[in-house]
């Protein structure tokens, strides 16, 4: 510890009108809620270990990938050990000089996109690990995307620059051109691959160097190793001066009168404009030869926004869901958020963000989303996988909770006000499997582990298929169903029998469509009697994002008595449930609205059961006439392949019926950026390894559903009647 704290931000805040101030703690000040985003591989785990280490919550420095047999700290769980990345996301508390630091481990495969979007959006700063020989990689620009939707400032900590091949300059250059991000070194390294020792601090123009078996021996000097050195580091603090002057007014006016900035307002400037999210610092270092992770600690520290300086706003659910903003203001009404549930050793913990108020042990809180009540049993923090009893938790702090019953997502205030925090984009599961446990006796573990798996990610669902009764799994793609496997496996001990990958389609019409069914059945006994008149129609709205509706509403549009109120209950579940059953291969319709303009009942025999068989039927009729087509999902898969393979993975991406968007070469690489079908991307990472000797990597993101084209659609109805 050895930089000087220079937070001296504006300790009052206002709410949203203005009006009250109050004062905001100097620990308040000073505590910091962070992710860590990186590419697979980029040494995030490293990084978080020593982070753990430096500021004393862990004592010893452990390897990942379990090389000494104990593995990291933060992959607690057995699975992601071996496999060495992280899937899980924990809060783990720490402190580095006089700040608290919550940091949130946001899981770093793609197909865990909801977990690293849920943890982003609880925090209000990050770091960006690169590779300083990797540099900027497909997976890189998904979780810079991720950070941009939720406008979280960001540092860039290029790692690894003891490797050979190492070079930051070219990170960086990466970092501006495609990550677009208006960025600029903090730091120059005092050598790279096996001479990197440390770094000039391009702020103080001090060199620091790290020795010592844990690097935690740090000298710092004002002379820096030679005059070429000198000459970079200013040639780069200018640099770096220009571009912090191009955002923020008190620096540009100190660079436009050709003075020297002092160290403090310097410091100052690069806080401002991270805070407003306009810039970003990048630091250098090598995580796991202990170089420069003190220093990222600092900027941490110096140059992160503290809870108060980021607006959050809630959704007020008592006028019409209209956004407010919530107040950093620890005597306002409580609202937190659960951002996620874990099952660890200690049971059911739920991770709470707090953005307004104060929960207290033993308080009463409400759930928004179910209006239940409940008394705060236990808070702790946690770090990894112990944890420290606190008696409350404030606005911008981060604790778990014991033994609650809830989802992630859900939203507690003390009960006075209504609020939801926004809720979170929740992308549709592409992919499903059958599954079901080998042996009997293992149902029981079979539906827990499938239950809490659900709870805990909202992109993984679970349901029963009514005509096979088989159980059917949803998620975002093969690993991310077969993680959970393979977790049923470990956790709960039960093997599982997985069926055939199956792509989840859906069903629309595309032209409007009218029925008029009547459904009678008189001869003997009590009669049925039910008349449905109407039409069905393609929903042509778009939502706010430019993708179609995926609706099916519902509508009444009789005037008078032609069908006696009571029964509309039966013809809106007959209509809702022949549209969730799909009219061409099973799949649930979307994007259609369904008027009712007339019809007729029977004084006797019509029933709510008459009106449902009615509606079910007229809308097997129309819905034939309607233009149905199936929709498919297509995903955004980006590419990333040495050159030479360029022609090969293009050729093949059209084979598979994709489009390219887009080519982009990076210097011996190139991003091949497409929309493919996700039918035709079963077994696609092996033969992406095959074809590029095992040097192509992609990433792909759910992107839309799709009419797929006429032969398709008629193999998919050949197969549906067949099975
Ligand atoms: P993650 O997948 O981003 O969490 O990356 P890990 O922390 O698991 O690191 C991936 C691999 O890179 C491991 O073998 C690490 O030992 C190695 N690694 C991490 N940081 C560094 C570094 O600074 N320099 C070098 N040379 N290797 C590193």
């Amino acid at each position: 510890m050895f930089s000087t704290t220079t937070n001296n931000n504006n300790n009052n805040n206002n709410n949203n009108n203005g009006q009250t101030k109050f004062k905001v703690s100097e620990d308040r000040v000073k505590a910091r809620n962070i992710g860590i985003s990186a590419h697979i591989d980029s040494g995030k785990t490293t990084l978080t270990e020593r982070i753990l280490f430096y500021t004393g919550r862990i004592n010893e420095i452990h390897e990942v990938r379990g090389k000494d047999g104990v593995g990291a700290k933060m992959d607690s769980m057995e699975l992601e050990r071996e496999k060495g990345i992280t899937i899980q996301s924990a809060a783990t508390y720490t402190k580095w000089r006089e700040s608290s630091i919550n940091i949130i481990d946001t899981p770093g495969h793609v197909d865990f996109t909801i977990e690293v979007e849920r943890a982003l959006r609880v925090l209000d700063g990050a770091i960006l690990v690169l590779c300083s020989v990797g540099g900027v990689q497909s997976q890189s620009i998904t979780v810079d995307r991720q950070m941009r939707r939720y406008n979280v400032p960001r540092l860039c900590f290029i790692n690894k620059c003891d490797r050979v091949g190492a070079d930051p300059w070219k990170v960086l250059r990466q970092v501006r051109e495609k990550l677009r991000l208006n960025c600029a070194a903090v730091q120059i390294p005092i050598g790279l691959e096996e001479m990197h020792d440390g770094v000039v601090c391009l702020v103080t123009m001090k060199a620091i160097t790290f020795h010592g078996q844990h690097g935690n021996e740090i000298k710092i000097s004002n002379d820096l190793p030679s005059e070429e050195m000198r000459k970079l580091a200013e040639e780069k603090r200018k640099e770096l001066i220009e571009i912090v002057s191009g955002v923020d007014d008190e620096l540009a006016e100190i660079f436009l009168m050709e003075e020297e900035p002092s160290v403090e307002q310097l410091k100052k400037a690069i806080r401002r404009s991270v805070v407003s999210n306009q810039f970003a610092p990048v630091f250098m270092g090598s995580a796991y030869k202990n170089r420069g992770v003190q220093l990222l600690l600092d900027g941490v520290c110096d140059y992160l926004p503290a809870p108060h300086e980021v607006e959050n706003t809630a959704l007020d659910l008592s006028n019409n869901e209209a956004p407010v903003q919530t107040v950093s203001d620890p005597k306002a009404p409580l609202v937190g958020l659960a951002f996620k549930l874990e099952e660890g050793r200690f049971g059911q913990l739920t991770y709470l963000r707090v953005y307004q108020g104060t929960i207290t042990k033993g308080m009463t809180i409400v759930n928004t989303r179910t209006g239940k009540k409940l008394k705060v049993p236990r808070l702790v923090r946690m770090h990894s996988d112990e944890m420290e009893d606190v008696q409350k938790s404030e606005c911008g702090e981060i604790v778990a909770l014991f033994g609650v019953d809830c989802q992630s997502g859900d939203t507690f205030t003390d009960g006075t006000i209504n609020y939801a925090m926004t809720s979170m984009r929740i992308p549709e599961p592409v992919m499903s499997y059958a599954v079901a446990p080998k042996t009997r006796t293992d149902s029981g573990n079979f539906s827990k582990a499938l239950s809490r798996f659900q709870r805990e990610d909202p992109t993984f669902k679970v349901h029963q298929d009514e005509e096979s009764a088989q159980t059917i799994i949803s998620g975002m793609g093969e690993l991310h169903l077969d993680i959970y496997v393979e977790r049923m496996k470990r956790e709960y001990k039960v093997e599982v029998e997985v069926g055939n990958p199956r792509v989840n389609y859906r069903e629309a019409i595309t032209q409007k469509a009218e029925f008029d069914y009547l459904h009678k059945k008189q001869s003997g006994g009590s009669g049925q009697y039910g008349r449905v008149v109407g039409y069905i129609e393609p929903i042509v709205s778009e939502n706010e994002d430019g993708t179609r509706s995926t609706e099916v509403i519902f509508e009444n549009g009789i005037v008078g008595n032609a069908i006696a109120p009571g029964y509309i209950v039966g013809v809106e579940k007959g209509f809702k449930e022949a549209a969730a059953g799909g009219g061409l291969i099973g799949y649930p319709v979307q994007g259609i609205r369904i008027v009712l303009t007339d019809g007729a009942s029977h004084a006797v025999d019509s029933s709510e059961l008459a009106f449902k068989i009615a509606a079910l039927n007229a809308f097997k009729v129309a819905f034939k006439n309607a233009g149905p087509k199936i929709l498919e999902p297509i995903m955004k898969v980006d590419v990333t392949v040495p050159n030479e393979f360029q022609g090969t993975v293009i050729g093949n991406i059209n084979q598979r019926k994709g489009t390219i968007l887009d080519s982009v070469a990076e210097s011996d690489d190139v991003v091949v950026t497409s929309l493919l079908p996700l039918s035709k991307m079963f077994g696609y990472s092996t033969e992406l390894r095959s074809m590029t000797q095992g040097k192509g990597e992609f990433t792909m993101e759910y992107s839309s559903h799709s009419a797929v084209d006429s032969s398709s659609q008629e193999e998919l109805l050949k197969q549906f009647s067949s099975s």
